[in-house]
């Protein structure tokens, strides 16, 4: 095909090519969904549900964080076959951000409160640091984010084509073993970039971590940029610049653009890359729409190439990659010395799950037995910050004692689920309660194993339970049982990990839901029998 043709067909701006080629483009040229704002508190909220404007609700609402749920009792088969007002729910998913994971005591009790007042109960840990709330009504947002926003809090850009919460390592500037604590850089990204019209337009999601943590909890690997603390040869300490990374169903590692980036300079490399991404970016096609395709064409060295002259203005010097992990579990799950002298406390509830009661608790202990800080990990778990070593056997008690595992199995420690059918509307299957169904399994079944081993579920063929770099990774979808009948299962994909290789996807290897614990015992059994010494499992596999 001709090149310019091709362009064209992509849809970028900075070819010159503005006329919107889908429905979502042209919902974004229409209006940005930043300004959806005012109308969710001077109209919507006031008059109702079915008052709000289908390219509002199914598209400008998510500059908010809200999405509907999926209408209960809608099984999985009929996901691909209804339109999606079929699929909505007079209900919302509401996202709440929490760049870099850390929130004080009475941040978390505001999620608490919104979550007990206004969306019966629920609260979900996302594997990005957000807390996501469902059923709640649109009359409720106003209160919603007053209560929020009375704390710090917001909702803004959490979903969208825009950019989304920023990981950090959510014990920056307190962990023993950091390379640079990366909160002022990621204060400074969020403060200039997040809620500005400048970047909400973008093709599609875009997704950033930032990070001097040597346990690199916040998966460089699979955002659309990272920033991973490194020390140069002139002993500087900075970044190292990752782009193009993302999962879903063409899933891509990204790649080093090899240049050591300053502090200072960290928030205009940002906006460089978030800017080569909204000119550059193909918005023809959703599914081609994210910053990994055209990493994938380009290739680094032309991306940094065009990020030094069009964006920057000047050139980067070249700079060192980060050293592997310290650790294959990459997350800060159980009690660990802080560099003042005090502990910090990681702890798993149950894929995520837990519930506003549930994150009174926390902040009450976060309170009591620490300074008030508390945080969220990349993991789906939590931690609590700044506790003196003499009182943290009590802490792990209290913790433990609403099970909330300080100590807790591979299982329980590596185990995450998305949404799932049981909100999400682009679910085949359920995820949560199978997930938390499996890890009680496993732990009865297998109660010694304790090598590191990630299981990710996922309801669908996206990824947000990152399906493609777990141990083992199950995508949702329609099985065939024994009878012959077609019933909820997964895909099985066998040892992914970030950092090294998407996890092998054995052809017509599938399992029922049923029949998930009997294979999962059956394949680790066999792990145990076979793997050599110190053997990991995606090495084995
Ligand atoms: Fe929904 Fe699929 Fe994402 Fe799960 S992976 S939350 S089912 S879109």
């Amino acid at each position: 095909m001709p090149p310019r043709q091709r362009r064209r067909g992509e849809g970028q701006w900075a070819l010159g090519y503005r006329e919107p080629l889908n429905k979502n483009e042209e919902n974004k040229k229409n209006d940005d969904g930043l300004n959806v704002r005012d109308r969710i508190l001077g109209v919507y909220s006031k008059a109702g549900f079915d008052s709000i404007d289908p390219a509002d609700l199914r598209g400008r609402f998510r500059w908010y964080g809200l999405y509907t749920q999926r209408r209960p009792g809608i099984d999985g088969g009929r996901t691909a076959v209804l339109e999606d007002e079929e699929l909505d729910d007079r209900y919302f998913m509401l996202r709440v951000r929490i760049d870099g994971g850390r929130l004080h005591a009475d941040q978390l009790r505001a999620i608490a409160d919104v979550s007990s007042k206004y969306a019966r109960g629920t609260a979900d840990l996302t594997d990005r640091q957000n807390i996501q709330l469902h059923w709640v009504e649109i009359e409720s947002v106003p209160a919603i984010w007053e209560t929020l926003e009375s704390v710090g809090l917001s909702t803004t850009e959490a979903c969208g084509d825009t950019p989304r919460v920023i990981l950090g390592c959510p014990l920056a500037g307190i962990d023993a073993d950091e390379v640079i604590d990366a909160t002022p850089q990621l204060h400074e990204i969020h403060d200039r970039y997040i809620g500005s019209p400048d970047f909400s337009n973008l093709p599609r999601k875009f997704k950033t971590a930032l990070s001097g943590c040597t346990a690199q909890c916040t998966v460089h690997e699979i955002n659309d940029i990272a920033f991973v603390g490194v020390v140069n040869d002139q002993g500087e300490t900075g970044y190292d610049v990752w782009v193009g990374g993302g999962l879903s169903t063409n899933p891509m590692f990204a790649k080093r653009l090899g240049a050591f980036v300053r502090p200072d300079q960290a928030h205009e490399v940002w906006a460089g890359v978030a800017g080569i991404f909204r000119d550059y970016g193909y918005r023809r096609l959703r599914s081609r729409a994210r910053l990994k395709f055209l990493m994938n064409d380009w290739g680094p060295e032309r991306f940094r190439e065009v990020l030094e002259k069009e964006y920057l203005g000047y050139t980067l010097p070249d700079g060192p990659a980060p050293g592997a992990p310290r650790d294959a579990r990459r997350d800060h799950v159980g009690v660990h010395p802080q560099r003042d002298g005090n502990y910090y406390v990681g702890f798993a509830p149950r894929v995520g799950r837990v519930n506003g009661d549930l994150l009174h608790v926390i902040a009450d202990l976060a309170a009591e037995y620490g300074s008030g800080q508390v945080c969220t990990t990349t993991e789906q778990k939590m931690v609590i910050l700044d506790v003196p070593g003499e009182r943290t056997a009590d802490l792990t008690a209290e913790l433990e004692a609403h099970d909330l595992q300080v100590r807790p199995s591979t299982f329980r420690r590596q185990t995450m689920a998305c949404t799932g059918i049981e909100y999400c509307k682009l679910a085949i299957v359920e995820t949560k309660q199978r997930g938390m169904d499996l890890i009680g399994e496993l732990e009865k079944r297998l109660p010694d194993f304790d090598e590191p081993l990630t299981i990710n579920i996922n309801g669908c063929p996206n990824s947000c339970a990152r399906i493609q770099v777990a141990d083992i990774g199950l995508k949702g979808q329609l099985v065939t049982d024994a009878d012959g009948n077609q019933v909820e299962g997964y895909q099985i994909h066998l040892g992914g990990s970030v950092g090294g290789a998407f996890g092998k996807k054995v052809r017509g290897l599938k399992t029922t839901a049923d029949g998930l614990p009997d294979y999962v015992e059956r394949v680790l059994r066999r792990y145990q029998a076979q793997r050599g010494d110190g053997e990991a499992f995606a090495d084995w596999v």
